[in-house]
Formats: C-alpha cells, sequence, structure tokens
C-alpha cells in the first residue's frame, strides 16, 4: 500500500473518472488499447489503496468501427446501434482482460436517460452500483447506445458522468480528453494559459471556451464546462485534464503539480433526492406557472410546498412523480419539484384549495441551487 495515495483515501473516498473517446481512440477510430492498458493500471493503484473508483467510459461505438462496416441500407441510427452493439463487448472485454491481470474484477452497467428519470430505476441502478462497490467490483458505465436514440440520448457521456457522480455521492470527478483542461485562448498560441482553478464563484470563463467537438464521441468542452460548474456548486470536485498523459489520475489523487482545471467544490452538499430533482433539468416532463403570492412563499425563508391554489397555468402531461419545472407567471425559472399528482388532475385542480400539495417542500430545488436555464416558450 502506498502511504501517499493512503493518506489522500481520506480526501478522495470515491471517485468518478470519465474517459472519452478522443483519449481511447487512435487517429483511424480504432481502439488504442495501449492507452486502455495506461488508465487501468493507474485505476488499478487507486483500488490497491483503499479508493473507490467508478469508471466512465466511451468508446463503444469507436471500437465497433473497427469491427464492422454497416451495410448502405442502415440509416445513421441504426447504424450507431449496431457499431455500439458489436462495440460494447469488445470494450467490455479489453477492460475485463486488464483489470483481470490486476486480480481486480470489472462489472458493467448501461444507462439510459430513462435510468435517472424514474425514481425506481434510478434507486435499483445506485443499489447495484453500490453492490459492485461493497463487493470490491469496479463498475463501468457506458451509456446503451443500442436502445438510447435520438431525444432519448443523454447529452453525452459528461452528462452521464456527472448523473452518476452525484447519485453514488463521489468526492470528485475527473474527466480525461485529449487536452490539458480549459485555456484562455488556442493552446500553443503566445500567452495562452491554462486555467488551473475555476471559483464556484467564477465569471467570464464561457468566453474561453471554443465549441469545437471531438472527432470521435459527442462531447465538447462547453458540455464539460457546464457539468462541471453544476457538480462543483453541489460540493464535489471536478477535474478536467488530459487522458494522453501516463499517471494523470494518480498524479491528481496524490495532488501532484500536473496540468488540470480544477473546479474548487462549493460548501455545501444537498441530500441525495434533492440531488436526483436537481440533476433532472434535461427530464422534466411538465411546466407549472405559480403567481406572485406562491413565489414568494416558495423563494422566502420558510421552507414551502408549492400548493395548487398558487398554479396559474400547466403545462406538458406528467405523472405523479415526475420531475416539473416551476416558473413566474413572467417564465422566470424558480426551481424544479417532483409532482404530487398527473397533470390532468392537477389541471383540474388549479387555483383550489387542496390539502395535498402539488410539490412538497422536501422534493423542492429552488432555483439558486438548480442551475437550470430560464425557460423560453
Ligand atoms: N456512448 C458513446 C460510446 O461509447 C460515446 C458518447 C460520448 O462520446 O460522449 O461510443
Amino acid at each position: 500500500m502506498n502511504v501517499e495515495l493512503k493518506n489522500r483515501k481520506e480526501n478522495f473516498g470515491r471517485i468518478t473518472v470519465k474517459v472519452g473517446s478522443n483519449v481511447l481512440t487512435n487517429d483511424d477510430g480504432s481502439l488504442n488499447t495501449w492507452r486502455i492498458s495506461r488508465i487501468v493500471e493507474d485505476l488499478a493503484i487507486l483500488y490497491r489503496n483503499g479508493i473507490e473508483v467508478i469508471l466512465v467510459t466511451s468508446g463503444a461505438v469507436a471500437a465497433g468501427r473497427s469491427e464492422i462496416t454497416p451495410s448502405r441500407k442502415t440509416s445513421v441510427v441504426e447504424s450507431r446501434q449496431i457499431l455500439a452493439a458489436v462495440g460494447q463487448v469488445k470494450l467490455m472485454s479489453h477492460y475485463q482482460y486488464l483489470f483481470g491481470k490486476y486480480g481486480i474484477p470489472a462489472g458493467q452497467v448501461l444507462a439510459t436517460r430513462e435510468s435517472f428519470m424514474d425514481r425506481r430505476h434510478y434507486l435499483n441502478m445506485r443499489n447495484c452500483i453500490m453492490a459492485m462497490l461493497d463487493n470490491k467490483i469496479i463498475p463501468i458505465v457506458n451509456e446503451n447506445d443500442t436502445i438510447s436514440v435520438n431525444e432519448l440520448m443523454f447529452t453525452d457521456n459528461d452528462e452521464l458522468s456527472c448523473l452518476i457522480t452525484s447519485m453514488m455521492d463521489c468526492s470528485s470527478l475527473i474527466i480525461l480528453t485529449n487536452v490539458d483542461g480549459i485555456y484562455t485562448g488556442i493552446p500553443g498560441d503566445d500567452g495562452t494559459e491554462l486555467i488551473r482553478e475555476v471559483r464556484p464563484d467564477a465569471e467570464g470563463i464561457e468566453q474561453y471556451i471554443f465549441s469545437f467537438r471531438s472527432e470521435f464521441g459527442r462531447g465538447g468542452m462547453l458540455t464539460k464546462y457546464s457539468n462541471a460548474r453544476r457538480l462543483a456548486s453541489e460540493g464535489v470536485r471536478v477535474f478536467i485534464a488530459n487522458g494522453l498523459r501516463d499517471s494523470i489520475i494518480t498524479d491528481i489523487v496524490r495532488g501532484k503539480d500536473v496540468p488540470y482545471t480544477h473546479f474548487l467544490p462549493a460548501g455545501k452538499r444537498r441530500n441525495s433526492v434533492k440531488k436526483w430533482i436537481a440533476h433532472s433539468a434535461t427530464f422534466a416532463r411538465g411546466v407549472v406557472v405559480v403567481n406572485r403570492g406562491a413565489k414568494e412563499a416558495l423563494m422566502g425563508p420558510k421552507a414551502s410546498s408549492l400548493l395548487l391554489v398558487g398554479v396559474t397555468r400547466i403545462e406538458g402531461s406528467f405523472k405523479k412523480g415526475d420531475i416539473v419545472r416551476i416558473i413566474d407567471e413572467e417564465g422566470n425559472s424558480i426551481g424544479l419539484g417532483k409532482s404530487e399528482y398527473d397533470s390532468d388532475k392537477a389541471i383540474q385542480n388549479i387555483g383550489q384549495k387542496c390539502s395535498k400539495p402539488l410539490v412538497h417542500y422536501h422534493y423542492l430545488v429552488l432555483n439558486e441551487n438548480a442551475g437550470v436555464e430560464p425557460v423560453v416558450f
């Protein structure tokens, strides 16, 4: 056991490491097995030192490309599905073989957006990953690309890694990409510097982010950045670092002076129900418009539930237990909550005094914390 790393266990405890396609693939799109083996080696060191690791990996579609070529009559969506169907098995067998060399069992968890939208699915997934960790199995998570198509897809695996980090109460998320972090300009240009630290109240960082995407993955720096900010505001440390550098993961955990962008965590940590709701902004199925009185009550110093008497309009179709966005009459976002009613039932009772609130305050996350963009109609 490495004493230096053992001491860091207190700080890191359980972490998520996300590896993007641009780290795992060669220029021709095939899997870079040597790079994967270096990453596994790094993770094995953490594992042996008692740090729990959850790996979120891309690369299924890329791995499929070197195995099959979809016929011309296969649609774009189907091509991605079948490349992932073939490639995910290949990707996982690589990981299983490589972790196996260190005597570490690894297992696969495939997630879809639905897995996070439904609280029961969410808890099942959480329990499974928890049981894997308890049994010293490294969970390897990817999107289930065979059934996640179009609007059912995550924005990218950066979003998925944030959801997993939050769901599993990890102390930190390390996002590995093919650059050292966020720069103030084009890397290599005169005067361009790596942004080493992003404080929870930092402003104006977006201006430095260029909107190019990686060739083989879906993500870009902007989604990494916005997901990292949201997670850091929940009290999680986030690092964006270069997965093409050897030992980058252990170097970060050891606290070595290596290049990365570090998003410092805000002090507060939320309970898990509120975290689930806060991360569900993109899953919201309905919009609830509230009057001024209700808005003031919700935003006031006392914890208040949202009552139907304060609701003036309801949009969208949702079921009891779904997440709804709450906005004021000017269209400004107030927050998110879990609805206690189906939308039909709620619409019937708009403006009425019902004993059961539409959103109980235990299941309400106000905008200040929720990281929700203003709603535009
Ligand atoms: N899930 C996709 C894959 O494994 C990658 C998604 C992404 O690049 O973010 O191929």
